[in-house]
């Protein structure tokens, strides 16, 4: 069985080519699967009897089960828990902006792993390590499955895609950067690349190979600290690609790119979250196309960091920008459903093991 969802058009093309099937038909079916989201095979009207035949025996169509949903209280996030063919479970969150008819966006924050290996001390998902990786394939499905799923629900299509879910996504780059050929495809969902960012917790190497393909993808760097000893700490990675080379990465991907480099930094209690620190940062991003992205974060109590206190959090944000950095203070979405990436998995499976 082939998986038809992690294919480009060419691919379409050429797999159907090889087992006798005109070209162009391929085109249809890159359509069908990437633009229209439909699954099933007797539903593509215009493949003619004997292709539908053909791919009903010998292909499939990743297709992800919904098994969780969450909408919080302010309806202005959703999560959803995704279960794909083998059982594999990932999260999505869907950030909810006007009812339809409105130009305003929906954003949807993809997964790219199942698990991830890379062990940041704060995070949900890294508590249980790597499952594996998922596919080209899997990623899109889960933007199709938050279209469908704002479509079921009055909302505008999906607009906005941040990589930021669960996972390292630079540790899964080809997957990543075949999923974005796909989601910009104009016979796809036609999502722009500047309407694309994709987050890491600081693979250097990855980071310089994103840049030479010059995409007008946006990047953001999860920094958490403003120095070594801390980040050390905090996202072992950090021992492997200290903050300087991190930064100068990210410098090299604005300057191929032309686009501003957005720094996440959540602030928990005690941690990072000083006035020295906010200091810091500064320092290290002035002068730079840089953008600071204050995150107050959520609990997640099997981590034991606790989030930042709101007084601190602005006091934070009005001395990192009196220092001329440009900085937001994210709005926190979802703390009433387990928005934390990889909270609703792990309650979930809690849950289903009781
Ligand atoms: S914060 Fe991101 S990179 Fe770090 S463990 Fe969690 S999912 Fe992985």
């Amino acid at each position: 069985m082939i998986e038809l969802r992690s294919l480009d058009e060419n691919e379409m093309c050429a797999y159907l080519k090889e087992h006798g099937f005109p070209a162009f038909r391929g085109k249809q079916l890159f359509s069908w699967v990437h633009q229209k989201g439909i699954v099933e095979f007797a539903e593509m009207s215009n493949l003619g009897k004997e292709l539908t035949a053909f791919l009903q025996a010998n292909a499939t169509v990743c297709s992800p089960k919904i098994v969780k949903e969450q909408i919080n209280h302010n309806q202005d996030s959703a999560k959803l828990l995704l279960e794909f063919a083998d059982g594999i479970l990932v999260e999505i969150v869907i950030m909810l902006y006007e009812r339809k008819n409105s130009r305003d966006r929906q954003t949807v924050c993809i997964s790219t792993q199942a698990g991830c290996g890379m062990g940041c001390a704060f995070c949900a998902t890294g508590l249980n390590g790597l499952e594996r990786n998922l596919t080209a394939g899997e990623i899109v499905s889960q933007v199709l499955a938050a279209d469908a799923w704002c479509e079921k629900h009055g909302y505008t299509g999906i607009s906005n895609v941040v990589y930021m879910g669960m996972g390292e996504p630079l540790a899964n780059l080809a997957a990543v950067l075949k999923s974005i050929s796909l989601l910009n495809h104009e016979k796809g969902l036609k999502i722009g690349q500047r309407r694309i960012t994709v987050s890491t917790c600081g693979l250097v190497p990855q980071i310089n190979e994103m840049a030479e393909k010059k995409l007008a993808i946006g990047l953001a760097v999860s920094l958490h600290a403003t120095n070594d000893e801390l980040r050390n700490k905090i996202m072992p990675i950090n021992q492997k690609y200290p903050i300087q080379g991190l930064i100068g990465a990210a410098q090299n991907y604005s300057a191929k790119t032309g686009r501003r480099v957005t720094y996440e930094y959540a602030l928990f209690e005690g941690v990072n979250d000083s006035q020295k620190e906010a200091l810091a940062l500064a320092k290290l991003l002035k002068g730079q196309l840089a953008h600071v992205n204050l995150i107050k974060a959520n609990l997640v109590k099997e981590t034991g960091f606790l989030p930042a206190k709101p007084e601190t959090l602005q006091k934070f944000a009005e001395a990192v920008a009196a220092s001329g950095v440009e900085v937001t203070l994210r709005e926190s979405r979802g703390s009433d459903i387990d928005a934390a990436c990889g909270q609703l998995r792990r309650h979930f499976s809690r849950e289903v093991q009781k």
